[in-house]
């Protein structure tokens, strides 16, 4: 399934199109992979509609793929024929640049994104440079694997960006397939921090509340204590703003985005100094993820057991996943199962 232009989605509802390619060859060090399951991502619809614009046309789009590697490049001897492995969001950086010689191999500027830069998984067979390539653990299967991949370390990594401490105080703006995933880890990793969620959907507050969380309000309502730190997953600035008010001094937020939309860039009028940011309250954005999220976090995963609810989608059917991310919002995720 390829994009062939940027599409409003507004008027278009089948972005994509289905074509006949051939297999593509694995370079040295790379390997070729059989395509089992690709996450569907928000990111797609960035992709599709603009705001994360791919570096060429036609592109095949997604980064949570799981899949069986089929041949290797030359001098590619990592993984054996056959090996179940995951790709993410980070295609490859230069290993070189000062952000990569510091381990912040996400802000390399010559950083690829799969699926934006180089092909993805919404086919049938990709190729990837084999140190790009995670061996998923066995207790997870094909499905559950895809949205841990992006949703999930990208959530990971958004934690670990906090600085929280066990026992503080955890803020979730927005409840869809990151911020439950974030909210299963953070019980995990800080089991005696309290979660506060603010959602606009009562079925997702009833879902965060099923899943742990120690008080669940909407954007605007007023939480029971202050907060040490927030992760923003929402796409959109008034939870922003909403939430900066319940920041403990010291406190930070961490917006996991790549774009904001712009419908409401309005209400960031609303930020009060005094109110908002004074008393060295801080806002980090979160970019990308470095090996080291994906890795982690698939271990931990294993581990908790973190097993995400997901509904599967033919190939073909690849619009209607992404038409119903941008139309509605369900807490489970979308994968498509293609071999
Ligand atoms: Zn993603
Ligand atoms: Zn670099």
């Amino acid at each position: 399934m390829v994009l062939n232009k940027i599409v409003d989605l507004n008027e278009t509802n089948s972005p994509l199109e289905m074509v006949e390619r051939d297999i593509p060859k694995p370079s040295a060090g790379e390997i070729l992979i059989r395509v089992s399951r690709c996450g569907v991502c928000h990111t797609e619809l960035d992709e599709i509609e603009g705001r994360t614009l791919p570096s060429d046309f036609p592109i095949v789009l997604g980064h949570q793929v799981v899949g069986y590697v089929e041949k290797h490049g030359a001098y590619s001897t990592r993984f054996n024929k056959g090996d179940r492995v995951g790709v993410a969001w980070i295609f490859s950086a230069c290993g070189e640049c000062k952000q990569c010689l510091n381990n912040n191999e996400n802000l390399c500027p010559h950083f690829q994104a799969t699926g934006r830069d180089i092909n993805g998984g919404y086919a049938e067979y990709m190729v990837v440079p084999q140190e790009f390539a995670y061996n998923i653990p066995a207790t997870i299967n094909d499905s559950e694997a895809a949205p841990l991949l992006c949703a999930g370390a990208i959530g990971y990594r958004s934690l670990r960006l906090t600085n929280l401490q066990n026992g503080h105080n955890l803020g979730l703006t927005g409840f869809g397939a990151s911020g439950h995933l974030v909210l299963k880890t953070a019980k995990h990793q800080y089991p005696d921090s309290k979660i506060f969620v603010f959602a606009r959907n009562p079925r997702e507050r009833e879902f965060a509340k099923k899943l742990g969380a120690f008080w669940t309000g909407d954007t605007e309502d007023i939480p029971s204590e202050k907060l040490d730190a927030i992760i923003d997953t929402t796409p959109v600035w008034k939870p922003v703003v909403e939430v900066l008010k319940h920041l403990d001094s010291g406190g930070r937020l961490v917006i996991n985005a790549i774009r904001k939309e712009n419908v409401d860039i309005n209400y960031l009028k609303n930020i009060d100094y005094p109110e908002h940011l004074w008393m060295e309250k801080e806002i980090k954005s979160v970019a990308n993820v470095e090996r080291r999220d994906v890795r982690e976090f698939l271990q931990i995963a294993s581990n908790i057991p973190i097993k995400p609810e997901y509904e599967e989608y033919t190939l073909e059917d690849a619009n209607k996943a992404l038409m119903e991310i941008k139309t509605s919002k369900i807490h489970g995720a979308k994968v498509l199962k293609i071999n």
